[in-house]
């Protein structure tokens, strides 16, 4: 039982991220004092919204400069905090070098986080964000998997540096983790493991996650002609960071947490927009066949192996998430709501006005 003071400040690493902002809002309406750990405090493309919202509600915020790779940068910001939520980690598809770019930030970054957090007396609990990537890589893991359904017992043991390394830079950080935690006495760590997370961005225009990227894809006339029909687990934004909320804040909250709102498919998400915004702009409308995807797929996209087609193209993917529900309360955001608020969202913020999307012809 780890009972934290919501008088005491409490340190988000990556502050400015897409998760972690609405992180940084429930701090901030709850009161909180908010330490936010970023790369860049003077970049106000990436943290005026933050300031935003620090005027806006009961909290307050502090900025501190910091890198996951620059051991010791943590120092100052975890000062006298008791609650630690780890959330900054690369999440991209645009690396050269896996090792430097994923598997280096998320594991190394991770033990510096840790290791300064032994060094912080005051400190009692750490929140680390792991995801569902370090469960599993590909749909097929669930033929390997006892009861064919992803639990919090299962570790993904198929990701490489060669193959999908960002589920292998989540897996190897959250090991990190759990290897610090059992080495001292002084804080517990509660794990987040959200599947691909969907719904609105606070700050459209600077962000970088992946989640964006499938996203803006998903409108900007890319998948026009039919999205490979991939299984996945997606859940709100706002719901990921309720969940670290009350991962913090329940003393008895333990372990990791499979934190997905629905068992469901890329198909499914687009078809989530049609109704909304299916007239205006070019949303994918079918399931393209897996044997085109595989042929194309990775000569349209670099990124794409053609082992991973075969591995989750037509597959179904299924989590089970009632840990969440039982230990934190969850309850998960209907699938439409979350798409519609995110597409909305990038609307609004004019990311498809540079692509010209509102007029380009539906041939799906
Ligand atoms: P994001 O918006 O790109 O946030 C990533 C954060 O990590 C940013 O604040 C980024 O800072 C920071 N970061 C990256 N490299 C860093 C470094 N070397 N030093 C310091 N900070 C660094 O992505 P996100 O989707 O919110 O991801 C947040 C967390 O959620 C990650 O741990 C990710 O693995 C996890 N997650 C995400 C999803 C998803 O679908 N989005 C699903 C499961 C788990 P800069 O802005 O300066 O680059």
């Amino acid at each position: 039982m780890t009972r934290i003071s919501k008088n005491k400040p409490v340190l988000v690493t990556g502050a400015n991220g897409y998760v972690a902002g609405w992180l940084v809002k429930k701090l901030l309406e709850e009161g909180c004092t908010v330490h936010a750990a970023v790369r860049d405090p003077e970049n106000q493309e990436k943290v005026s919204h933050l300031h935003e919202l620090a005027e806006e509600h009961a909290g307050t915020i502090h900025f501190f400069k910091t890198d996951l790779l620059d051991e010791g940068s943590y120092a100052e910001a975890m000062q006298g905090c008791e609650l630690v939520f780890h959330t900054a980690s690369p999440f991209t598809s645009d690396y050269t070098d896996p090792q430097r770019d994923l598997v280096d930030p998320a594991v190394l970054g991770t033990e510096n986080v840790l290791d300064q957090a032994t060094r912080t007396p005051t400190v009692k609990r750490v929140v680390l964000t792991s995801s569902c990537a370090a469960i599993y890589t590909d749909c097929t893991d669930l033929d390997i998997t006892p009861g064919n359904i992803f639990t919090e017992g299962i570790w993904n043991s198929t990701a490489s540096l060669d193959y999908q390394p960002y589920s292998y830079s989540k897996t190897m950080a959250e090991k990190t983790a759990w290897e610090r935690q059992e080495q001292q006495e002084q804080w517990d760590l509660v794990v987040i493991n959200p599947c691909l997370v969907m719904g609105p961005p606070l700050n459209p225009r600077a962000t970088t996650s992946e989640s964006f990227t499938i996203l803006k894809q998903l409108g900007d006339g890319s998948m026009k002609g039919g999205v490979p029909d991939i299984g996945l687990g997606v859940v709100d934004v706002r719901d990921v960071a309720l969940a670290h909320y009350r991962a913090g804040f329940t003393p008895e909250a333990e372990g990791r947490h499979i934190t997905c709102g629905h068992n469901t498919s890329l198909l499914e998400l687009a078809l989530a927009l049609q109704p909304a915004f299916g007239k205006e702009y070019p949303i994918p409308r079918r399931a393209l066949p897996k044997w085109l995807v595989t042929l194309l797929g990775p000569i349209m996209d670099k990124t794409i192996s053609r082992r991973f087609l075969k591995n989750n193209v037509n597959r179904r993917w299924r989590a089970d998430n009632s840990k969440s529900k039982e230990a934190l309360g969850m309850t998960y955001r209907p699938l439409r709501e979350t798409m519609e608020d995110a597409f909305q969202a990038l609307i609004d913020s004019g990311v498809f006005e540079e692509k010209e999307v509102a007029n380009s012809t539906i041939s799906a």
